[in-house]
């Protein structure tokens, strides 16, 4: 498919070239966990304001949200500056992982046990990594708000740079990102309105599952229609996370809801919203 050309105008805050600045480029995924070239949108997608705001504000919320901090210091991605340590290879280092996690209230715990194989020092070394962390209800609406914002400029990514999505019948030419039925998402993860509220997000996850390396590293996602709305599974390195890209904000929750009812998924399902509730 032919790219759509760069914009110069913000997919956030609408705003142009002849008023805001576009000299930065936006990572969709933060480059310090291993994006460093994979997924870069070029300037002229987002404003140096709004890129600003994410870096600042929002994404630390889920670099420090405990279960993908676990999933990024298996890959060690934050090592090496965000380069894998290690080339995988069948005679080469190999991961595997076991992760559980139990959510009492608000409180998430997780125990991980990972082994890495093949380092040229420690052919077999086991790791733990055992963490928990209590969400209030800002720590909630930062995350639900970081994995919109990825969500959002992953579909730019699609749309301006490499089709790298995978889609179910859908044209990616027929999609217009600065068309009204975004608001809802740009208004919430850029501005966090309407204030007071957590737009919902689902996460998926899928424990006590071993994983290869080839498994763990890897991040891209998913666009459908489900009714009448787009339907974006994001996937960080095995945790899933389910979101509305269109629904109106006092319709995401139910939307999604119906979603997590048909899709009868085998692993737990949360839904990320006022409060963390297990709900499949
Ligand atoms: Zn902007």
């Amino acid at each position: 498919m032919a790219m759509k050309p760069i914009p110069n105008k913000c997919i956030w805050c609408l705003g142009e070239q002849s008023s805001e600045r576009f000299n930065s480029k936006s990572h969709v995924l933060p480059g310090c966990v291993g994006n460093k070239r994979q997924q870069v949108l070029p300037a002229g997608i987002v404003c140096d304001q709004c890129n600003n705001f994410f870096g600042r504000r929002v994404e630390v919320a889920l670099i420090n949200d405990p279960i993908f901090e676990a999933r990024v210091g298996i890959l060690q991605l934050r090592d090496k500056k965000g380069e894998f340590a290690y080339n995988h290879s069948p005679l080469g280092v190999h991961r595997v992982a076991n992760m559980e996690a139990e959510i009492s209230s608000n409180k998430v715990t997780l125990i991980t046990k990972y082994e890495i194989k093949g380092q040229p020092n420690k052919p077999h070394e086991i790791r733990n990594i055992s963490k928990s962390k209590d969400y209030s209800k800002r720590d909630l609406a930062l995350l639900s708000r970081a994995v919109h914002k990825i969500a959002f400029e992953s579909l730019a990514h699609s749309l301006f740079v490499k089709s790298g999505l995978k889609f179910e019948h859908i044209d990616l030419k027929n999609i217009d990102i600065f068309d009204r039925s975004f608001e809802a998402i740009r208004r919430w993860a850029r501005y966090g309105e309407p204030q007071g509220s957590v737009r919902a997000v689902l996460r998926l996850q899928k424990f006590d599952e071993i994983k290869t390396q080839e498994e763990l590293f890897q991040w891209g996602g998913e666009l459908r229609y489900f009714q009448q709305w787009f339907c974006y599974g994001l996937n960080l390195f095995g945790d899933w996370y389910i979101m509305s890209l269109t629904s109106a904000a006092d319709e995401a929750d139910g939307d999604l809801r119906t979603w997590a009812a048909r899709a009868k998924c085998a692993q737990p399902v949360w839904m990320v919203g006022d409060k963390l509730q297990a709900i499949v």
